[in-house]
């Protein structure tokens, strides 16, 4: 698709962010774009209207810039995926590892219905961890994890094969 150039190139990438040898890719550039923004959430909307998706669980923080447009496109509910202890109410949780320790993602009980169609939203997917937390988090409720969508996948640090992820590019 002639777009996604405009949406790579949007892209800033900050070497040695968070941490020394690490070439952070930095989203913030691209929703400067108005143009790579609306481009990047409208190749999504075009995957995902009329694929009967009920729900978009968008993950913190950036799932929660790509997923609200969405989600309001193709007429679905949105729900955040959160760090630990800033949901206020009732929550489940799903522990990962990560390179140095290990994180959580929680959703409100009572979110999601059994049996409802969920896309989850991500600004990038590395080992896959994050990702793979989202869909345990969905399923334990009940629900169908349709597809994990990203902006951007980093294909060399893959540990967890989800078959089910669809980016725009690597
Ligand atoms: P994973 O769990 O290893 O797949 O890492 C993906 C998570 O880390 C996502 O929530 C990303 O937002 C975040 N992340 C990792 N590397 C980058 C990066 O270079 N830029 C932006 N986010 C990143």
């Amino acid at each position: 698709d002639p777009r996604i150039e405009g949406i790579a190139s949007s892209i800033r990438v900050v070497p040695n962010f968070p941490k020394p040898g690490i070439m952070f890719k930095d989203i913030t550039t691209l929703l400067l774009d108005p143009k790579a923004f609306k481009n990047t959430v409208d190749l999504f909307i075009e995957r995902y209207t009329g694929k009967g998706i009920d729900v978009v669980a968008g993950v913190e923080a950036r799932g929660f810039i790509f997923g609200p447009p969405i989600a309001l496109a193709i007429g679905a509910k949105f729900i955040p995926l959160r760090k630990p202890r800033k949901l206020p109410g009732a929550v489940i949780s799903e522990k990962y590892v990560l390179e140095y320790g290990t994180d959580c993602l929680e959703m409100h009980i009572g979110a999601i219905q059994p049996g409802e169609r969920a896309l989850v939203v991500d600004d990038l997917v590395a080992t896959g961890g994050t990702l793979c937390a989202a869909i345990n988090l969905l399923e334990r409720s009940g629900a169908e994890v349709v597809e994990c969508a990203c902006v951007i996948e980093l294909p060399e640090l893959k540990v967890h094969s989800i078959h089910i992820v669809y980016s725009l590019f690597s």
